[in-house]
C-alpha cells in the first residue's frame, strides 16, 4: 500500500490530474465527505487529506509514504528528513513581504506578522534588518491595518487579496510551487512502487510544461 498525504483546496485541485496520470483517482470527493482517508481506483494507493502544514510531518514519520506540499511549507518545516524528488509545478505563487500602500516604516525594529516564523526570521536576518516576528495562523493582511504589525510575510498569487486590503507587495522572498516529498525509508523499502509513481507523474509534469499554452 502507498499512502499519499495531500492538503485540501488549491493543491488538491491542481494535484488531481497529476495523480490521475499515475492511475490514482479518489473514489470519494473530500469536499462532500468527512472521510480523512480517501480510497482510490488503485487498490494499492490511498490518500490522506490533512492540513498543508502537517504534510511534511506525516511523511517524515512514515505515516504517509509520499506527500504533496508547497515549497513554503517545506522550507518553514525544515525538511531535511524528506526526499524531494520532483517539482510538480502546481499551485505556483510567491512568498513576499507586503505593507500598507505607500507607507514606509523607519523604526529600528520592524514588526512582521506571519505564519512563516522561521522563514521570515532567516530572511530579515540575512537582510540585516532587525525584525520582531509575530506569529499568526491566518488573515495576515489584517495585521498592518489595525497596527499589529508594520508588514506581513505571506503567499501572493494574483495580488487581489493584498489590493482589497490596501496593501502592496514589496520584497520577493521565494518563488513557490508544490513538490512531491517521499519518506526516506519508503524510498528504500517500496522502491519499485515509488519509482514507478514518480516516473508516471514526472512524465505528466514534463508533458504539461512542454504543452503549448
Ligand atoms: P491572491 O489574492 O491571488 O494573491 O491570493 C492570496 C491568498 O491566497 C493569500 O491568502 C494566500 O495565503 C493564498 N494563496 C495564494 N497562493 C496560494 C498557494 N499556492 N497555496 C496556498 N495558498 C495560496
Amino acid at each position: 500500500m502507498l499512502t499519499i498525504a495531500v492538503s485540501k483546496g488549491r493543491i488538491y485541485d491542481d494535484a488531481l490530474p497529476l495523480l490521475a496520470a499515475a492511475g490514482v483517482v479518489p473514489t470519494v470527493d473530500p469536499d462532500k465527505s468527512r472521510k480523512l482517508i480517501l480510497p482510490t481506483h488503485r487498490e494499492d494507493v490511498q490518500l490522506l487529506v490533512i492540513r498543508a502544514t502537517d504534510v511534511p510531518t506525516y511523511v517524515e514519520y512514515g505515516a504517509a509514504d509520499l506527500g504533496i506540499a508547497g515549497k513554503d511549507v517545506l522550507v518553514e518545516y525544515g525538511a531535511e528528513g524528506l526526499y524531494e524528488p520532483l517539482d510538480l509545478g502546481i499551485a505556483r505563487c510567491r512568498l513576499m513581504t507586503a505593507a500598507k500602500v505607500g507607507v514606509n516604516h523607519e523604526r529600528p525594529r520592524l514588526r512582521v506578522a506571519t505564519k512563516y516564523v522561521k522563514t521570515a526570521q532567516r530572511y530579515f536576518a540575512k537582510q540585516g534588518v532587525q525584525a520582531e516576528i509575530i506569529k499568526l495562523y491566518g488573515s495576515m493582511e489584517l495585521a498592518p491595518l489595525v497596527g499589529l504589525a508594520d508588514c506581513i510575510v505571506d503567499l501572493v498569487d494574483t495580488g487581489n487579496t493584498l489590493r482589497a486590503n490596501g496593501l502592496e507587495p514589496r520584497e520577493l522572498i521565494m518563488d513557490v510551487s508544490s513538490r512531491l516529498v517521499v519518506n526516506k525509508a519508503t524510498m528504500k523499502m517500496k522502491h519499485r512502487a515509488v519509482s514507478e509513481f514518480i516516473q508516471l507523474v514526472s512524465q505528466f509534469v514534463s508533458n504539461q510544461a512542454n504543452a503549448p499554452r
